[in-house]
């Protein structure tokens, strides 16, 4: 039973690999990226907000239970690293006065990134 739960969780892992290299491909971006699955895993944000994933350097973390929605997470974590890759003044500007108002600053950006994943990723 051992066995079979821990090559469940590898063979999911392995799947949101490929679900990632899906996404580099179709992006054109981000082929420094791996993804690392920790289903259960419990880590908060700053504000108490419970994380599904994180980006970490080049390494995209999920922690959802279900694969659906680490697929989710993986797609979200994704498009808010290429996002952030972004380095241009206009962004660095816009970035420094936000943070004057963080929650805001905070769902502007998740706002902006659904808007993205919607747009792009979903067939
Ligand atoms: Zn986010």
């Amino acid at each position: 039973m051992l066995d079979s739960l821990a090559s469940q969780s590898l063979r999911s892992s392995e799947d949101l690999s490929k679900e990632l290299e899906r996404l580099k491909e179709k992006a054109g971006l981000g082929f420094e990226l791996e993804v690392y699955r920790r289903p259960g895993f419990k880590k908060y944000s700053r504000e108490g907000r419970e994380l599904r994933g994180e980006v970490q350097g080049n390494k995209i973390f999920v922690y959802d239970q279900g694969f659906e929605e680490a697929k989710e997470t993986l797609l979200h974590e994704f498009i808010e690293y290429l996002v952030d890759q972004t380095n241009d003044p206009y962004r660095r500007i816009v970035n420094a006065l936000v943070s004057l108002f963080e929650d805001q600053a905070y769902s502007q950006r998740e706002k902006i990134v659904k808007a993205l994943a919607n747009l792009l990723f979903i067939d």
